[in-house]
């Protein structure tokens, strides 16, 4: 069996060395880059070769790649790199590394055409000046042969123990059980059809009930298909920290923790740790896991630079990856503890080493901006290597909110005040010239929030030179991560590249923005704001073998479809409850209305429903409600009228602690009622079951506020698909309502009560909207 791998990986394996460095960062963009090459390409003669496609072997190495030009008539064979910035600063062995993967082209190339001689070019392009930098050498293909083969040879043992361990992994998959006596209710159906979807490569849009176990269900089949398809990875991806914590949990049962378990002697630290049971536990798979933590939470230094001169964990990275690589595939079981303890036990940064693993994991697990975002790492490296992918997206309903997120740029004039006075000197002529065109801007109109017909050019090229700027200085002098300028950094480049890609799926709008207490000298905050994340979306979803897209409120079809760009002939399911409609009471308050203008005339009759329900059956309850402010008036009323009913309310500000210490209050058999704000952080992702909570009442559609903002997200949406209002208010506001009521039945043996609190519950859209499986509701 022969294992293959690109001229690029098999560089970055076996030739990097020395220091992490990312002070030549930021670097161009894909489409820079593209246009870069194409650029290159274009001032090339007629017989130039571009995209030359090669291949060759070393063993039972099979090495690929695509040369980016050849000039037959020079004999020349061209390596072209984009950069921004000062190429003098550019790392040494980053420099080294493009030799290598020139070098290794050079090689394929003269073994493929017979050539005893090749002048070797490395072409660095400089995006903002677009002058080229070659550099080259003439090498015999004997001399190309020995780099080739140095660097096969440097990766041939990991090549074999990569094959051996895909081996066990696959033969312990096909014989991979559930490791439970029995599906739960609805659950086979589940699994049966995730593997049906990715046997048939295509996407699947599933609404599925909690509590049918839909974490384990759909990971489940996805790894039975794995070696079949075959699958080289599959990417569990979530919105919330919750649903990474489910995944380690399904994929214990699963035995895939239980290799390092055995593995390690009694004495391992950690071991104590693990909540699970080893003798009841699944046969050990040899599964490769990883759970990816973004960089403001991975970073052990946020004081610091991410290069050898400034902090200690990217010194000698490349130096000490290869040990702490093999540590790491060894351990198997990576999630964010045990990834921080190899990395630090080699005295590398755990967040670098994160990235490094995902090459070697079998199924990573990490929040959805890891495949769907600009800069998606895992989605970029699966280009680059040509994965077969497998996808499993966890509360897919959420990737409409993050899908805009990701697409969206802010410039905020506060930030941008405050990062002024304290500008190093070499920039501050950049920075002053982005500071009059934004201020022209701004002065340009004094309505507080505007649309523009088109993009501000001046502000959008004053930022790219000053990006460039940021970087040349970033070179010479490092620029903590957590630094004001740091952040604008980012925020410059982010907002040019979304500005590259600015159509009809966004609004580029305006908001005055006055320091405090004046109205002269007003700045404005420029967004480019995206409302349709389809068009960036969809090519994701194409780039996978295949995948499910999951939630329990996937609904209405066209709404998610029309959104998030999935694929055509991607089947939308919603599988039947396992529940009885006798566990459920779901009544709706008809005579009672929770807008604006009523709020005052709602708060007794509000206070009284929830004391009687809270009579009628003690225990633990959720209230939600539209704003803090209605949350507190309705909380005032009820301990004014019924200070015997025990409550607690969610506060605007929680850190974890004041989070778990609300959810603390629901024990089983515990009595109270908790007000929470639907939409926050109570309102999903929080699992209750049994008496931890027995009803919750739900005092508001959820409806986004009426604003300018909100008014044009509803008119593009109504001009790109006719339903405007449904699109930016209703349905968003009946899937959080439906999120919310949904924590009340999570098992088989659950029992209790929806109130619904506002007639326009009662109306047939709206029901419409409630889930099948919830039983009819009576009309109050
Ligand atoms: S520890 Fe922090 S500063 Fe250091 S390399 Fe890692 S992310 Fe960068």
């Amino acid at each position: 069996m022969s294992y293959r791998i690109a001229v690029r990986a098999l560089c970055e394996f076996a030739a990097k060395r020395g220091d992490l460095d990312l002070r030549f960062t930021p670097s161009p963009s894909a489409q820079e880059g593209i246009a870069g090459h194409q650029l290159v390409g274009e001032r090339r003669g007629e017989r130039y070769e571009r995209e030359v496609a090669l291949c060759g072997s070393y063993r039972h190495l099979e090495v690929r790649g695509r040369a980016d030009g050849y000039d037959p008539a020079a004999n020349r064979l061209e390596e072209i790199k984009t950069h921004r910035g000062d190429l003098s600063r550019q790392p040494s062995n980053q420099r080294a590394l493009h030799w290598a993967q020139a070098k290794v082209y050079g090689h394929l190339l003269c073994a493929e055409r017979g050539l005893d001689q090749l002048t070797v070019t490395l072409t660095y392009f400089d995006i903002v000046s677009q002058r080229e930098t070659p550099l080259s050498e003439s090498c015999s293909a004997d001399e190309l042969r020995e780099v080739f083969e140095t660097l096969c040879q440097a990766f041939l043992a990991w090549a074999q123990q990569e094959l051996a361990h895909r081996r066990r992994r696959d033969r312990a998959l096909q014989a991979l059980r559930f490791p439970f006596a029995g599906f739960r209710d609805g659950q086979r159906p589940l699994a049966e059809t995730v593997y049906k979807s990715i046997h048939t490569r295509r996407w699947l849009m599933l609404q599925a009930p909690t509590g049918i176990g839909k974490t384990l269900g759909t990971l489940f089949p996805m790894l039975k298909a794995m070696p079949g398809e075959p699958l080289d990875k599959i990417f569990f991806l979530t919105a919330r920290n919750t649903g990474q914590r489910l995944a380690l949990d399904a994929l214990r049962s699963l035995g895939a923790e239980r290799q390092r378990l055995e593995g390690a002697g009694p004495d391992e630290p950690g071991c104590d740790d693990i909540d699970i049971d080893i003798d009841s536990a699944a046969e050990a798979v040899p599964l490769r896991v990883l759970t990816l933590t973004s960089r403001d939470k991975a970073c052990e230094h946020p004081d610091k630079a991410c290069h050898g001169d400034s902090c200690p964990l990217a010194a000698g990275f490349y130096d000490r990856l290869p040990e702490a690589r093999v540590a790491a595939v060894e351990r198997g079981w990576l999630d964010r503890a045990g990834l921080r303890d190899i990395a630090l036990g080699h005295e590398i940064c755990p967040y670098y080493l994160g990235q490094e693993m995902a090459r070697w994991a079998d199924v990573v697990i990490g929040d959805v901006n890891y495949w769907f975002d600009f800069h998606a790492m895992l989605y970029a490296l699966s280009q680059q290597q040509q994965w077969q992918v497998g996808l499993l997206v966890d509360e897919a309903h959420n990737l409409v909110e993050r899908g805009r997120g990701m697409y969206s740029a802010t410039l905020d004039h506060a930030a941008f005040r405050r990062l002024k006075p304290t500008l190093p000197a070499p920039l501050k002529r950049p920075l002053s010239r982005v500071a009059s065109v934004w201020q022209a801007l701004a002065e340009e109109s004094d309505v507080e929030y505007r649309v523009l017909e088109t993009l501000p050019g001046k502000l959008i090229n004053a930022l790219q030179q000053t990006v460039s700027q940021i970087v040349e200085y970033q070179s010479e002098q490092p620029i903590a991560l957590d630094s004001e300028l740091q952040r604008f950094a980012f925020d410059a480049q982010h907002f040019c590249r979304v500005a590259d890609v600015f159509g009809d799926h966004s609004i580029c709008d305006v908001t005055r923005q006055s320091p405090r207490g004046r109205q002269r000298n007003a700045g404005a905050r420029v967004m480019l704001r995206n409302v349709v994340p389809a068009p960036f979306l969809a090519p994701r979803f194409a780039a996978a073998h295949g995948g499910t897209l999951f939630s329990a409120t996937l609904a209405p079809e066209a709404y998610y479809r029309d959104l998030l760009g999935v694929p055509d002939d991607a089947p939308w399911m919603t599988l039947a409850s396992p529940f009885q409609d006798s566990q459920l009471r779901v009544t709706i308050a008809a005579r009672l209305s929770t807008r604006y203008a009523d709020r005052e005339s709602s708060l007794t009759p509000l206070a009284d429903r929830i004391a009687d329900q809270f009579q009628a059956r003690r225990g633990n309850y959720l209230a939600f409600f539209s704003s803090f402010a209605y949350l507190e008036q309705v909380a005032d009323r009820l301990a004014e009228r019924h200070p015997e009913v025990p409550i607690w309310r969610q506060a605007s500000r929680m850190d974890d602690d004041a989070r778990e210490a609300f959810l603390g209050r629901f024990e089983t058999s515990g009595e109270g009622v908790g007000f929470a704000v639907l939409g926050g952080i109570f309102g999903e992702g929080i699992d209750l079951p049994g008496d931890r909570l027995i009803g919750a009442f739900v005092a508001t559609l959820g409806l986004p506020q009426v604003n300018p903002v909100n008014e044009q997200m509803r008119a593009r949406l109504q001009a790109l698909y006719g339903h405007g209002y449904d699109y930016a208010y209703f349905f968003p506001g009946m899937q959080k309502v439906v999120q919310a009521a949904g924590r009340v039945i999570r098992s088989g043996t659950d029992e209790g009560v929806i109130h619904l609190l506002d007639d326009r519950f009662a109306r047939r859209e709206a029901q419409a909207l409630l889930p099948d499986w919830w039983p009819p509701a009576t009309l109050d």
